[in-house]
């Protein structure tokens, strides 16, 4: 029998003794530079290595030009850097891109990229599914799958920067967390994501072009109050009506509007800033004066404005886009009492890029 001399080759997720390697982004420079001084490198060579990993977002140790060969190798030997792939990109006629990302373990979410006359909008994921079965969501029929690492929320962020730069010569001026899943519910990995966007070592945005999406929960809410985050908030409060918010969005049920409206005196006490409801009209469900007036007051709870959102159909019949009228009486009595509501009409429907119409249809 001849023995082979040649030594085993490591597989491609398997390191040193054949452990599994570990994801290099999810070092903290710190602990770079312990590996570092652990295996005799100069400390200097974990902040190279690190600008590499976030500020040029590289996806091969071989692209790290001024890091040594036997370094890479150590690294390789050690590590893997996990990223994502767009997997496929769909254009709408309206300019709007969707992108089905596919993740190191072969998940898939998806990211939006929403152009206006004077911004580039990146619309991301913060989940893979969602747990919450909101019933006029699409995303809330795929459940949740698993919560994203904080690399793969800020390489969606990158991903649609390039975009916004090869397609429309622009840069990208605002994040949303509004696509698949609910960020207060990944709380740790969102922070962390949205630490690396707005810091020099990653993509230097400014936290006041950031806006988070909840459906609200309220000890989530406090929390971020007191860690001072300086983002926007954004509420889908959609009714001010215990009864009817619960029917349409079983998480009211633990999380009542008495809860979230303490939550949000809190927040707004800590932090002085404006909240923005998000809110669809539907025929038959929120559509009468006294669901309006229910609006009216929460709005006075603490300085808010109102984004009225066109309903993006998801094939089902229980819920109808609520008359001209309907929003209509909405503004009207909303303006009336001093309370800033904007219309906000969908963009990309044609390829279900809308809100909640993210269901990795393709
Ligand atoms: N979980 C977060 C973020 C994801 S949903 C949240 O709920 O805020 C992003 C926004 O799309 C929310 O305001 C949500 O209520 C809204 N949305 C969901 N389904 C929709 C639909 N079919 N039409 C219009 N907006 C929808």
């Amino acid at each position: 029998m001849q023995v082979s001399q040649k030594p085993t080759p490591l597989s491609p997720g398997r390191g040193v003794g054949g452990e599994a390697k570990k994801d290099i982004r999810k070092l903290k420079l710190e602990d770079l530079k312990a590996f570092f001084t652990e295996h005799g490198e100069k400390v200097f060579r974990a902040q190279q290595v690190y600008e590499w990993l976030w500020k040029k977002s590289v996806k091969d140790f071989d692209l790290m030009t001024n890091i040594s060969l036997e370094t890479r190798q150590l690294l390789k030997e050690h590590f893997t850097i996990n990223h994502i792939k767009v997997d496929t990109m769909q254009r709408s006629t309206d300019g709007t891109i969707k992108n089905a990302v596919k993740l190191h373990d072969g998940l898939i979410v998806e990211s939006v990229l929403i152009p206006t006359d004077d911004r580039i909008t990146a619309c991301v994921s913060s989940q893979v599914g969602c747990s919450l079965d909101c019933k006029f969501c699409a995303t809330a029929r795929l459940k949740r799958m698993r919560n994203l690492n904080p690399d793969e929320i800020y390489d969606q962020v990158v991903a649609i920067k390039q975009q916004a730069d090869l397609f429309f010569g622009r840069p990208l001026t605002n994040i949303v967390f509004m696509g698949m899943g609910e960020p207060l519910l990944n709380y740790t990995n969102v922070i962390s994501a949205i630490d690396k966007i707005t810091s020099e070592e990653g993509l230097n945005i400014s936290s006041k072009r950031i806006t988070l999406s909840t459906v609200g929960i309220a000890k989530m809410i406090i929390k971020m109050a007191d860690d001072s985050v300086k983002f926007n908030l954004a509420v889908s409060l959609h009714d001010a009506i215990n009864e009817t918010r619960s029917s349409i969005m079983p998480i009211n049920d633990s999380n009542p509007l008495e809860e979230l409206a303490e939550a949000l005196k809190y927040w707004y006490k800590k932090t002085k800033r404006k909240v923005t409801y998000e809110y669809v009209v539907w025929d038959g469900i929120n559509d009468s004066v006294a669901h309006v007036n229910a609006l009216v007051k929460f709005c006075k709870i603490i300085p808010s404005k109102v984004n009225l959102i066109e309903y993006n159909p998801i094939d089902d019949g229980m819920f109808k886009q609520a008359s001209e009228k309907a929003i209509q009486l909405y503004q009207r009595k909303l303006d009336e009492n001093g309370i800033i509501a904007r219309v906000r009409r969908s963009r990309g429907k044609d390829i279900d890029a809308a809100c909640g119409q993210l269901a990795n249809k393709t």
